[in-house]
């Protein structure tokens, strides 16, 4: 195996875990630390004769929250690559966040000035740091990873209509028609099978489920207003949750209720688990309610080994810089930990509501995160609703954009 050899005084948590990130996970291959003898990359403070050079500064060594601003200016002197690393996948920022927003978000717009999260910059950083390493040293690093579509659906509900208990059923009608919501008055007149039911969209996310590695990710919380969460009970729920599970990974999506309250994540993924007969190790936030660094300890806890939440809710884009997978580097313990993230690059949701393109324009914009996917050779994490193709709830439309995403996936994946 290649083995990458970065001289360095000293070393840290954060500097193996960079490390550990850039060589074993991003590029397969090894490295090792030495304080002398011959090396690739020096990470000290001044330069060393025949090596690249990465300008150290203490922010790994050390254990401060954030680091100074220059250090993480690419265009600045005293840029050091491994530091903005760690920044982007540590999400230091949004720490001790204080966030105006109902589900205590981090939203796209309070990011530092000195990112951008229109690129995987992680990514492209990595890839000129491997050309330098190539044209200095002649070895060439391979990447883990390929371009592919990740394809991930979110399911709240599993049905507008069908199986609900009468009180939600009683409930949503007296609501539509307080609306004077005449479409969905005239649906749930008519829905008399699952098959006609607007959720149950399932047929036309196999466009994506079935050529990719897919995740459907199940609302199984208590019901109240904000879990409004399918009724796992009802058998017609679970033959539906079994059937998905035969080509794509069931995960959790554990309730807003769930984020602050351990057990109650327990006894969602009890409900899932007994129904698949099997253990749950994946997970999507609903609403992408993710607080550091009590969310992700409470999945670790529950032995959730990967986590889909890491995208904005508001914004498309690389959240924490790279489309690559990484571990969770938990910054209060100043330890990595076994929590695998994988970054969320679009959501149907922060298309139409957050950023109100129309289905044309959420296409174009969003195939320009693929071609940056596809330029750094990583994975597009696309998030639908199945509940997201429903005209009466202004979906009219949508069903092309996604097609377009997915066959645009295909198109450059060929
Ligand atoms: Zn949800």
């Amino acid at each position: 195996m290649k083995q990458i050899v970065i001289k360095s005084e000293r070393t840290s948590p954060r500097l193996e875990y960079v490390l550990d990130f850039i060589f074993n996970q991003f590029f397969s291959c090894g490295y090792t630390i030495v304080n002398d003898g011959a090396h690739h990359i020096s990470y000290e403070i001044s330069p060393s004769a025949d090596a690249i050079h990465i300008k150290s500064s203490d922010y790994l060594l050390g254990q401060e929250l954030m680091p100074q601003d220059h250090i993480i200016d690419s265009t600045h002197q005293d840029f050091d690559l491994f530091a903005y690393i760690f920044y982007q996948l540590s999400r230091a920022e949004e720490y001790n966040y204080l966030s105006d927003d109902n589900f205590g978000r981090f939203p796209g717009r309070a990011t530092s000035i000195v990112r951008n999260f229109s690129e995987p910059t992680v990514d492209i950083y990595l890839l000129q740091l491997a050309a330098q390493i190539s044209d200095k040293n002649g070895i060439k690093l391979s990447r883990s990873e390929q371009f592919r579509l990740l394809h991930t659906v979110d399911v709240d509900q599993m049905f507008a209509y069908k199986h609900k208990n009468i009180k939600r059923k009683l409930g949503g009608l007296v609501s539509n028609m307080i609306q004077g919501d005449i479409g969905r008055i005239k649906d749930r007149a008519q829905v008399v099978s699952d098959e006609t039911d607007p959720y149950n969209s399932f047929d036309i996310l196999k466009l994506g489920a079935e050529e990719s590695e897919s995740h459907y990710f199940i609302l199984v919380g208590d019901y109240n207003a904000i879990d409004n969460a399918l009724e796992i009970e009802k058998p017609a729920i679970q033959t539906k949750i079994k059937e998905l599970g035969k080509d794509a990974v069931i995960g959790i999506h554990p309730s807003v209720s769930s984020n602050n309250d351990s057990e109650l994540l327990q006894k969602e993924l009890t409900r899932l688990e007994s129904v698949i007969s099997s253990g749950v190790k994946n997970s999507r936030q609903h609403f992408l309610c993710l607080e550091f660094p009590n969310t992700y300890r409470k999945l670790i806890e529950n032995g959730i080994e990967h986590d889909y939440t890491m995208g904005f809710h508001d914004q498309i884009g690389f959240r924490a810089g790279t489309s690559n997978s990484f571990y969770w580097f938990d910054l209060e313990n100043n330890e990595a930990t076994n929590l695998m993230i994988h970054p969320l690059i679009t959501m149907d949701v922060s298309l139409k509501k957050y950023l109100k393109l129309d289905p044309a324009q959420a296409l174009m914009q969003t195939k320009k995160l693929i071609d940056q996917c596809k330029k750094v050779n990583g994975p597009f994490c696309l998030l639908w609703h199945n509940s997201s193709f429903y005209a009466a709830e202004g979906w009219e439309g949508w069903q092309e954009c996604y097609e377009g995403i997915v066959n645009y996936c295909k198109e450059l994946k060929s």
